[in-house]
Protein backbone atom coordinates (compact mmCIF):
# COMPACT_ATOMS: atom_id res chain seq x y z
CA UNK A 1 0.00 0.00 0.00
CA UNK A 2 1.43 3.42 -1.10
CA UNK A 3 1.56 5.94 1.43
CA UNK A 4 0.83 9.82 0.26
CA UNK A 5 4.18 11.96 -0.24
CA UNK A 6 4.92 15.15 1.14
CA UNK A 7 7.96 17.14 0.58
CA UNK A 8 9.58 19.25 3.26
CA UNK A 9 12.05 21.89 1.93
CA UNK A 10 14.23 24.74 3.65
CA UNK A 11 13.88 27.78 2.52
CA UNK A 12 16.99 30.09 2.57
CA UNK A 13 19.53 28.57 -0.41
CA UNK A 14 16.75 26.26 -2.03
CA UNK A 15 13.77 29.01 -2.63
CA UNK A 16 15.17 32.40 -1.43
CA UNK A 17 18.36 33.99 -0.88
CA UNK A 18 20.06 33.41 2.48
CA UNK A 19 17.89 36.41 4.39
CA UNK A 20 20.59 37.50 6.69
CA UNK A 21 23.38 38.14 4.44
CA UNK A 22 21.09 39.51 1.52
CA UNK A 23 19.90 41.97 4.65
CA UNK A 24 23.31 42.48 5.10
CA UNK A 25 24.03 43.81 1.62
CA UNK A 26 20.95 45.95 1.69
CA UNK A 27 22.22 47.42 4.55
CA UNK A 28 25.47 48.03 4.35
CA UNK A 29 26.30 46.35 8.09
CA UNK A 30 28.87 44.24 7.00
CA UNK A 31 28.69 42.40 10.62
CA UNK A 32 25.18 41.06 9.84
CA UNK A 33 26.88 38.54 7.39
CA UNK A 34 28.50 36.30 9.97
CA UNK A 35 26.49 33.33 9.85
CA UNK A 36 26.59 29.47 11.91
CA UNK A 37 30.23 28.62 9.77
CA UNK A 38 31.42 31.58 11.59
CA UNK A 39 30.43 31.31 14.89
CA UNK A 40 28.60 27.74 15.44
CA UNK A 41 26.40 28.53 18.70
CA UNK A 42 23.71 29.55 17.15
CA UNK A 43 22.23 31.54 20.23
CA UNK A 44 25.41 33.30 20.64
CA UNK A 45 24.94 34.08 16.80
CA UNK A 46 21.18 35.71 17.37
CA UNK A 47 21.70 37.68 20.39
CA UNK A 48 25.00 39.23 18.52
CA UNK A 49 22.94 40.16 15.67
CA UNK A 50 19.80 41.54 17.91
CA UNK A 51 22.04 43.69 19.37
CA UNK A 52 23.66 44.78 16.19
CA UNK A 53 20.29 45.81 15.16
CA UNK A 54 19.42 47.81 18.49
CA UNK A 55 22.26 49.42 17.68
CA UNK A 56 21.75 50.64 14.23
CA UNK A 57 18.28 51.50 15.91
CA UNK A 58 16.38 49.25 13.64
CA UNK A 59 13.04 48.11 14.19
CA UNK A 60 11.09 44.84 13.32
CA UNK A 61 9.13 47.38 10.39
CA UNK A 62 12.38 48.85 9.13
CA UNK A 63 13.42 45.18 8.86
CA UNK A 64 10.82 43.91 7.02
CA UNK A 65 10.78 47.05 4.81
CA UNK A 66 14.03 45.79 3.60
CA UNK A 67 13.10 41.87 3.46
CA UNK A 68 9.98 43.00 1.25
CA UNK A 69 12.99 44.32 -1.55
CA UNK A 70 14.21 41.09 -1.63
CA UNK A 71 12.91 38.40 -4.11
CA UNK A 72 13.20 34.83 -4.34
CA UNK A 73 15.37 33.11 -6.33
CA UNK A 74 15.47 32.77 -10.26
CA UNK A 75 12.60 29.78 -11.05
CA UNK A 76 12.13 29.59 -7.53
CA UNK A 77 8.02 30.48 -7.27
CA UNK A 78 8.02 28.17 -10.59
CA UNK A 79 9.43 25.51 -9.24
CA UNK A 80 7.18 25.29 -6.15
CA UNK A 81 3.88 25.91 -8.14
CA UNK A 82 4.77 23.09 -10.35
CA UNK A 83 5.37 20.38 -7.46
CA UNK A 84 2.42 21.21 -5.04
CA UNK A 85 0.54 20.44 -8.33
CA UNK A 86 2.07 16.70 -7.62
CA UNK A 87 2.51 17.03 -3.81
CA UNK A 88 1.84 18.70 -0.59
CA UNK A 89 4.58 20.88 0.78
CA UNK A 90 6.06 22.35 3.52
CA UNK A 91 8.65 24.66 3.78
CA UNK A 92 10.47 24.11 7.22
CA UNK A 93 12.97 26.60 8.17
CA UNK A 94 14.78 28.10 10.69
CA UNK A 95 14.04 31.56 10.16
CA UNK A 96 11.65 33.87 11.79
CA UNK A 97 7.90 34.29 10.43
CA UNK A 98 8.47 38.12 10.58
CA UNK A 99 11.22 37.87 8.10
CA UNK A 100 10.01 35.29 5.68
CA UNK A 101 6.02 36.95 5.28
CA UNK A 102 7.16 39.37 2.48
CA UNK A 103 9.11 36.68 0.52
CA UNK A 104 6.21 33.77 1.19
CA UNK A 105 3.43 35.95 -0.40
CA UNK A 106 5.97 36.29 -3.66
CA UNK A 107 6.36 32.49 -3.25
CA UNK A 108 2.44 32.38 -3.52
CA UNK A 109 2.25 31.50 0.61
CA UNK A 110 3.21 28.16 0.96
CA UNK A 111 2.95 26.48 4.34
CA UNK A 112 5.96 27.29 6.16
CA UNK A 113 6.96 25.89 9.63
CA UNK A 114 9.78 28.74 11.06
CA UNK A 115 10.37 30.32 15.00
CA UNK A 116 9.43 33.47 16.25
CA UNK A 117 10.54 36.85 17.09
CA UNK A 118 9.42 38.78 20.29
CA UNK A 119 9.63 42.85 20.01
CA UNK A 120 9.47 45.37 22.71
CA UNK A 121 7.07 48.60 23.42
CA UNK A 122 8.98 50.58 20.78
CA UNK A 123 9.09 47.62 18.11
CA UNK A 124 12.41 46.70 18.27
CA UNK A 125 13.21 42.88 18.47
CA UNK A 126 14.02 41.93 22.15
CA UNK A 127 14.23 37.94 21.55
CA UNK A 128 13.64 35.14 19.65
CA UNK A 129 11.68 31.65 20.44
CA UNK A 130 12.53 28.53 18.84
CA UNK A 131 9.47 26.44 18.06
CA UNK A 132 11.20 23.47 19.49
CA UNK A 133 14.55 22.40 18.73
CA UNK A 134 16.15 20.45 16.14
CA UNK A 135 12.40 21.48 14.44
CA UNK A 136 13.95 20.24 10.62
CA UNK A 137 15.06 16.65 11.78
CA UNK A 138 11.49 16.41 14.20
CA UNK A 139 9.46 17.54 11.11
CA UNK A 140 10.58 14.98 8.91
CA UNK A 141 10.60 11.89 11.49
CA UNK A 142 6.70 13.29 12.74
CA UNK A 143 5.02 13.41 9.21
CA UNK A 144 6.51 9.72 8.43
CA UNK A 145 5.09 8.33 12.16
CA UNK A 146 1.85 10.47 11.07
CA UNK A 147 1.65 8.19 7.65
CA UNK A 148 3.38 10.02 5.04
CA UNK A 149 6.40 9.04 2.76
CA UNK A 150 8.67 12.09 3.29
CA UNK A 151 10.78 13.75 0.70
CA UNK A 152 13.24 16.25 2.10
CA UNK A 153 15.18 19.05 0.55
CA UNK A 154 17.96 21.24 1.54
CA UNK A 155 21.49 23.04 1.09
CA UNK A 156 23.60 22.41 3.85
CA UNK A 157 24.78 21.23 7.39
CA UNK A 158 21.35 22.32 8.97
CA UNK A 159 18.96 20.25 6.85
CA UNK A 160 21.29 16.94 7.08
CA UNK A 161 19.01 15.55 9.82
CA UNK A 162 16.01 16.07 7.86
CA UNK A 163 17.16 14.43 4.49
CA UNK A 164 18.54 11.49 6.89
CA UNK A 165 15.28 11.28 8.84
CA UNK A 166 12.93 11.58 5.52
CA UNK A 167 12.52 8.88 3.15
CA UNK A 168 14.52 10.53 0.57
CA UNK A 169 17.12 13.01 1.17
CA UNK A 170 17.58 15.62 -2.14
CA UNK A 171 20.92 18.16 -1.67
CA UNK A 172 20.49 21.10 -3.73
CA UNK A 173 23.02 23.75 -4.48
CA UNK A 174 24.91 22.59 -1.54
CA UNK A 175 28.66 23.43 -0.97
CA UNK A 176 31.26 20.90 -1.59
CA UNK A 177 32.63 19.91 1.96
CA UNK A 178 28.48 19.20 2.41
CA UNK A 179 28.42 17.08 -0.61
CA UNK A 180 31.81 15.71 0.22
CA UNK A 181 30.73 14.81 3.51
CA UNK A 182 26.77 13.38 2.91
CA UNK A 183 27.79 11.28 -0.48
CA UNK A 184 24.29 9.56 0.36
CA UNK A 185 22.39 12.33 -1.15
CA UNK A 186 21.89 13.03 -4.26
CA UNK A 187 22.85 17.08 -4.94
CA UNK A 188 21.18 18.86 -7.39
CA UNK A 189 22.12 22.61 -9.07
CA UNK A 190 19.26 23.80 -10.48
CA UNK A 191 15.41 23.78 -9.54
CA UNK A 192 14.64 22.13 -12.95
CA UNK A 193 17.03 19.20 -12.15
CA UNK A 194 15.27 19.38 -8.37
CA UNK A 195 11.76 18.96 -9.67
CA UNK A 196 13.00 15.56 -11.96
CA UNK A 197 14.89 14.10 -8.81
CA UNK A 198 11.54 14.22 -6.73
CA UNK A 199 9.20 13.19 -8.77
CA UNK A 200 12.27 10.24 -9.93
CA UNK A 201 11.79 9.36 -6.01
CA UNK A 202 8.24 7.35 -6.40
CA UNK A 203 8.36 6.32 -10.15
MG1 LIG B 1 19.38 26.68 3.69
Amino acid sequence: MTRPLILTTDLEGVLVPEIWIAFAEKTGIERLRLTTRDIPDYDVLMQGRLAILREHRLTLADIQAVIATLDPLPNAAAFLDRIRSTMQVIVVSDTFYEFAAPLMEKLGRPTLFCHTLETDDHGMISGYRLRLPDSKTRTAESLRLIGFDVVAVGDSYNDTGMLGAANHGILFSPPANVVAEFPQFPAVYDHEALYDAIVATHR
